[in-house]
């Protein structure tokens, strides 16, 4: 098993030390592998299907393709009907699980509710579903090593952070880690929604803290202010992704003073259809 790598990068005079679990592997990355650790690990024969669904650019999707074809498992994966301008997309994630072997199926609007509740009733003895996002209890386990990875490197930081979408990963690093402060934002909804996501997998710990911005963002629109985030970060040497990193940082240059240490969630292959879009919307940013 690898550990992977700590780099320290100088914003606003501050220096953060950042996890860089994107190195792991370029689709399995971030809090993606984490999550997926326990098959990440488990013995091939152990299963010959992984069975998952949700949207059609997810990172966990993308994770999941990656995983299944270095086990050697065949990746089913459920969505809603697409769009044909969705489905000639060749770039982006889509694209590139397809590439990796997915076998995707879409199940019309009126009954994608009961046949996913029914995934879980007509599971083979080999088939192993993991919920949407990898939002599972599952990822306790992955967390934990990452949370061994860490104390083990003996950094100096007060705080960790890392963002949220079903709130998983800061759930269990704030589990992991009671003696220090958790700070994650709801990149997906809002706060409440982000509580709820969190509660269905354990009570909620009181060094975790979400941080809440000034202005309500919606997830996956381009925001001109997440874009120069997003270059200042790269400027300063790591690249992070476009959906959940912009927020977060934001919110920790406002609001926080302390040393911090960053998880990287990865994500970072998903920048290129992420790019088309603010480059149709923002041709300014890119004239340069
Ligand atoms: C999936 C993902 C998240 C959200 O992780 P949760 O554990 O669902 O909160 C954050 N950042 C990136 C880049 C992701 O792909």
């Amino acid at each position: 098993m690898k550990t992977t790598p700590i780099s320290k990068i100088v914003l606003e005079g501050r220096e953060f030390l950042v996890k860089r679990d994107d190195l792991f592997d370029p689709y399995l990355s971030g809090n993606k592998y984490r999550k997926l650790h326990t098959l990440l690990y488990a013995p091939k024969e152990k299963y010959n299907k992984l069975i998952s669904y949700g949207g059609t650019q997810s990172n966990a999707m993308l994770a999941m393709a990656a995983l299944a074809q270095r086990k050697g498992w065949v990746f089913e994966y459920y969505t809603k009907t697409l769009s044909k301008v969705q489905k000639k997309q060749g770039v982006g994630n889509y694209a590139k699980a397809l590439e990796l072997g997915m076998q995707h199926v879409e199940i019309e609007q009126e009954l994608y509710r009961d046949f996913i509740a029914s995934l879980r009733v007509t599971l083979e003895p080999l088939s192993v579903l993991v919920d949407q996002g990898g939002a599972d209890t599952m990822a306790r386990e992955g967390v934990a090593v990452l949370a061994k990875e860490i104390r083990d490197a003996n950094l100096d930081f007060q705080s960790i952070a890392t963002p949220s979408g079903t709130g998983t990963t800061a759930l269990y690093l704030a589990l992991a880690f009671p003696e220090c402060p958790v700070y994650t934002t709801a990149g997906i909804g809002d706060k409440r929604y982000l509580i709820e996501q969190m509660q269905a997998l354990h009570p909620l710990p009181s060094n975790l803290i979400i941080l809440e911005p000034s202005k309500k963002y919606h997830f996956a629109k381009p925001y001109k202010e997440y874009y120069e985030i997003y270059k200042f970060l790269q400027k300063a040497g790591v690249e992070f992704d476009l959906l959940y990193a912009p927020l977060l940082w934001k919110v920790l240059l406002e609001q926080t003073e302390e040393k911090i240490l960053y998880i990287h969630s990865g994500g970072v292959s998903g920048n290129e259809s992420m790019k088309l879009r603010y480059k149709a919307k923002f041709p300014e940013l890119f004239s340069l």
